[in-house]
């Protein structure tokens, strides 16, 4: 059993305010990534405690830098820096995805720093005209290399989001409950890692029932940005719909991301 764990930075318990994700380096997203390392080597604990032969980590968050590396359980490899979502390295063969320290889609009332993919750039994305985040994007590109996502961590919006979309059978572990786009009713993070790493064996051991995330290709995928001078600017096949948002229908679940 091999398990990669696909990180972000905002979903993480600790984690409450854009100043810890937004601005690299600064003492508040230093504690941000440190309290991040707690959560991954509680989830790649957990998976050894599943029986896992192999944990890949992804350092997911904003140009793939924050991971304090001496900080993870030598158990693990990690995958940092810029690199495709379809590197080599999922092609290894995995059997099971963990999405760790995600957040909700954007404009998720109470989401804890909710956004989907840019919170400066990106306004709303939608898949076949349902509202769509982050979550079902790494769905969608894991399910396409037969991976199916086995769990979920978050606060409590994450965690509805990511059973909406997944459906009951995956594992959710809340970190936290959002109470404002900045605010939290947090658990202590020594907590919080306990239960991931119990989410995280319960999650491995279960994955050989479990079913990757396949819909249907083409989808229709909608982007709408902030700034009208994205669509101004763009020159590909998309359809405009207005000054803010383009459509077109996706083919390879490579390109869901980028129109
Ligand atoms: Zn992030």
């Amino acid at each position: 059993m091999n398990v990669y764990i696909c990180t972000d930075l905002e979903g993480v318990c600790g984690v409450f305010r854009w100043e810890q994700t937004r601005e690299y380096g600064t003492p508040a997203n230093v504690e941000a990534r440190r309290l991040l390392m707690g959560e991954v080597n509680a989830a790649v604990a957990g998976a050894f405690d599943a029986g896992a032969a192999r944990v890949v980590v992804r350092d997911g968050h904003n140009g793939a830098k924050s991971f304090l590396p001496e900080e993870l359980d030598e158990r693990a490899e990690m995958i940092m820096g810029l690199t495709s979502r379809y590197d080599d390295v999922t092609k290894e063969g995995f059997d099971a995805a963990i999405l760790l320290g995600y957040h909700a889609m954007s404009h998720t009332q109470g989401g804890v720093l909710c956004h989907t993919q840019s919170s400066v750039g990106w306004n709303n994305y939608w898949i076949n005209d349902r509202l769509a985040g982050e979550i079902a994007q790494s769905a969608i590109m894991l399910g396409a290399q037969g991976i199916p996502v086995v769990m979920v961590t978050g606060d409590d919006k994450t965690c509805a989001e990511a059973r909406d979309w997944l459906g009951d059978g995956v594992v959710t572990v809340e970190v936290k409950k959002g109470l404002s786009r900045e605010g939290a009713l947090m658990l202590a993070p020594k907590k919080a890692r306990a239960l991931i790493r119990e989410g995280a064996r319960e999650a491995v051991a279960n994955a050989p029932v479990a079913a990757p995330f396949r819909p249907e290709f083409p989808l229709r995928i909608r982007w709408q940005y902030k700034d009208s001078l994205v669509v101004d600017r763009y020159r590909g096949e998309a359809e405009v719909i207005d000054p803010y948002t383009i459509e077109r229908l996706v083919a390879d679940p490579a390109d869901i991301l980028a129109p």
